[in-house]
């Protein structure tokens, strides 16, 4: 049932998985947002990366996605790209965070629409800038939060509204048990440099922070999970996060 072919590049690509879209040759094809196109274009990138080029079709599509890649091969924007492109509201609609009562000593949990986990604070900051520029004037916003670091200008920015938030485990679990961040809004759910992660003894803290999400049916989220290396531990996590899921393989990775 997998397919592989030499990308344009000639990076080895493996696709597997039931009725997976095929590549788009440049960004409009994957169809993308017209807002979103343009801050492509305004970030210099000319055309997508073999990573890019195959996951965004598929994350277009609403399918759950294990993809495999090295460093560098531009995965933060493979997956930003058409989560931020779900994000946008149709002409006309909101973004579902009118203005908040500030008279108001009630505070109501910020409800992220998108979560991306990431193992560290450097990497969360690098995912929070791009998705920035990603989502700049579609009036999405865009919040990060990590742990080593006061959590007060992270809150004031959750209390503004949030709709894609990009967070390290420990910290996440942190604002939700303080009742500043609820999951039940999470419609896309990407875990990026998923095997770092485990490495770094995170398992526990991703599957607490899965089972506080909206339901516990996989099926309503979409999952997609990034790793450089698939060794049995990533596959476990495949198969317990991911629903009838694409897996897609560039360059040669290693177990
Ligand atoms: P990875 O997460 O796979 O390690 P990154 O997403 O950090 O890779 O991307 C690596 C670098 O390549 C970044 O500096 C990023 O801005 C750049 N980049 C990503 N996609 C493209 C593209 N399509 N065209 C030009 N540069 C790109
Ligand atoms: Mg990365």
């Amino acid at each position: 049932d997998g397919e592989r072919r030499l990308d344009k590049y000639d990076m080895p690509v493996d696709v597997s998985g039931k009725g997976a879209p095929g590549p788009a040759d440049g960004f409009e094809a994957a169809g993308l947002a017209e807002a979103v196109l343009r801050n492509v274009a305004r970030c210099g990138y000319e055309s997508p990366t073999p990573v890019q080029r195959y996951a965004m079709p598929i994350v277009m599509a609403g399918r759950d996605l294990m993809a495999c890649a090295q460093t560098g091969s531009g995965k933060t924007a493979a997956f930003c790209l058409p989560v931020v492109s779900g994000l946008v509201a149709p002409a006309g609609g909101g973004n579902g965070h009118g203005p908040r009562d500030r008279g108001s000593f009630d505070r109501v949990a910020a409800k992220p629409r998108a979560l991306v986990l990431a193992p560290t604070r450097e990497l969360a900051a690098q995912i929070n800038e791009e998705a920035k520029k990603f989502s700049f004037q579609t009036g999405l916003r865009v919040v990060v939060a990590y742990g080593g670091t006061p959590m007060f200008s992270q809150l004031r920015d959750l209390e503004k509204g949030v709709d894609l938030l990009v967070a390290t485990p420990g910290r996440l679990v942190d604002l939700v048990e303080r009742s500043r961040i609820s999951l039940e809004a999470i419609k896309y759910l990407v875990m990026d440099e998923a095997d770092r992660m485990l490495n770094m003894g995170f398992e526990p803290q991703i599957r607490k922070i899965v089972d506080m999400m909206n339901m516990p049916k996989k099926s309503v989220r979409q999952t997609m999970l990034f790793s450089a290396t698939f060794p049995p531990e990533i596959q476990r996590l495949a198969t317990d996060f991911l629903h009838n899921y694409i897996f897609v393989t560039v360059g040669r990775v290693g177990s």
